[in-house]
């Protein structure tokens, strides 16, 4: 037991202890948190639908019809006509030939990854690519050569040097925590011209990148024969849970046969798919909400701007560098006692010395919240 404490005593004196955080109130723009009512900056819900009217009379209505639960595995029992309707809801908002759908956007890419790559594939990746895809190579194994972050010519280096019989490039579209956009035109170019298989992780550019959100195929004018295998999340601007693969009908029948962590694991209940599709079809139907957080990105990063703080602005993800741990820690609590919630992120979700402030940024945002969050931002670092 004492060995558990002193594991935890060292997390401490590294500054990069975390506890808990509760909400009492819905996901929105304000929230109570710990008994606080502050303006919530680091939620990945962008479009702000979770308490939106008809995607929750969706959900309950969902609960009515098929309870709660969905009491097995999709290949077992557990498939119902919700699952069916997400996936042809995910198809058609992608414009995929077919979808496939996970329990979350995590087991989609370690199964996507796993199974499509075993030993004899070599997998070249992102050197900030989401943990669910390093967690994919891992479970793949076989050999993953990591190139410098959107850094084409690294990449090309290892490709030419390695010339793999069979392989992959594997990119998150949005980067998590630097908010920048993978170069996809010259990724899906590199892939052409040697043979390789890209894989696009949309998690956080579904509902947020492209005229109508349809994700960074769209914002870069890309099909998915450029980008044969796309996956994502459905708990960021789509306000549910779960996750994706889409791309060809043979692609998505040979995961469903092959994939681990869609084989072994019980279905999403019902509900959850049926808020799922409710929510893929209303952000189709609403384009000027995907427009608005557009919007509020680029007011945002040009009040940043104004007060000298230099942020790219490519998504919603705001990542302002601190460096050291306890100052980024420091500046979060700084933060928050102005009544704005953005935690600070820490080793291991980034590299040591590299902490920051992640804010995002939500469709829900009035131009005053972005104001505001602005000039406390700006107090907060000046007081560490
Ligand atoms: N990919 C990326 C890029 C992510 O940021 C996340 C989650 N934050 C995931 C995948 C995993 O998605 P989920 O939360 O649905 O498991």
């Amino acid at each position: 037991m004492d060995s558990f404490a002193s594991r935890i005593d060292a997390i401490k004196a590294a500054h990069l202890y975390r506890k808990l955080r509760t909400l009492s109130t819905p996901q929105g723009r304000e929230v109570v948190i710990d008994g606080q009512r502050v303006l919530l900056f680091s939620s990945n819900s962008y479009l702000g639908l979770n308490t939106n009217g008809h995607i929750c009379r969706e959900a309950i209505r969902a609960v009515e019809e098929f309870g709660v639960g969905s009491g097995g595995s999709r290949l077992v029992t557990g498939n119902m006509t919700p699952h069916m309707r997400l996936e042809a809801a995910v198809a058609e908002f992608k414009g995929s030939e077919a979808a496939l759908a996970f329990t979350s956007g995590y087991t989609a890419n370690v199964g996507v990854i796993s199974s499509l790559c075993h030993k004899d594939t070599v997998i070249f990746s992102d050197a900030l690519n989401h943990a669910s895809i390093i967690d994919g190579c891992r479970l793949a194994r076989g050999l993953t050569a990591v190139y410098a972050h959107n850094d084409m010519d690294d990449l090309l280096q290892r490709v030419r040097h390695l010339r793999p019989r069979q392989g992959f490039i594997v990119t998150d579209s949005v980067f998590s925590m630097d908010g920048d956009i993978a170069r996809l035109p010259d990724l899906a170019s590199i892939a052409r011209t040697y043979g390789l298989t890209l894989v696009v992780d949309d998690a956080h550019a579904t509902g947020v990148l492209g005229a109508t959100g349809r994700g960074s195929l769209e914002h870069f004018g890309l099909s998915h024969d450029d980008v044969p295998v796309v996956t994502g999340t459905l708990s960021k601007a789509v306000p549910s849970e779960g996750g994706f693969v889409c791309g060809s009908s043979s692609l998505c029948d040979l995961i469903r046969n092959t994939a681990r962590s869609f084989i072994f694991t019980t279905a999403p209940s019902p509900s959850t798919a049926a808020t799922a599709a409710a929510g893929l079809e209303y952000i189709a139907a609403h384009p000027e909400l995907v427009a608005r957080l557009q919007g509020n990105v680029a007011y945002f990063v040009k009040k940043l701007g104004r007060i000298g703080m230099d942020v790219q602005g490519q998504s919603p993800i705001i990542p302002i560098m601190v460096g050291d741990e306890e100052k980024a820690a420091q500046a979060a609590d700084a933060l928050l006692a102005l009544g704005v919630f953005a935690p600070c992120i820490r080793y291991p979700t980034v590299p040591k010395g590299m902490a920051r402030l992640r804010l995002t940024v939500m469709a829900a945002h009035t131009r005053e919240d972005l104001d505001y969050a602005a000039i406390c931002l700006e107090k907060a670092l000046a007081a560490v």
